[in-house]
């Protein structure tokens, strides 16, 4: 018996089923990219947000140098499938 699907939703006094947990509405989250600082060279983090668009660029300053550091990232759904880290302007 399939029950694993049925297990999730939860039914309180007789409310129906839009209570159930459906998983394609679980809000996707965010992911940690390693890379390295295009001055320094230190293993560095960015928070990755593919709900923010499929192509982002944005400016994070090295936690080391504290230098800007220019990120460009792509997404196919939340895969990421671009990423540089490039020495600001
Ligand atoms: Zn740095």
């Amino acid at each position: 018996m399939g029950t694993s699907a049925f297990s999730r939703c939860f039914y309180f006094l007789g409310l129906e089923s839009h209570l159930c947990w459906d998983p394609s509405e679980v809000p996707v989250i965010e992911q940690d990219h390693t890379f390295l600082c295009p001055y320094c060279g230190e293993d560095l983090s960015a928070r990755l947000d593919p709900s923010g668009g499929r192509r982002q660029k944005f400016v994070q300053d090295c936690e080391v140098c504290c230098k800007p550091i220019q990120i460009e990232v792509h997404f196919a759904g939340d895969e990421v499938t671009f990423f540089s880290a490039e020495v600001g302007d």
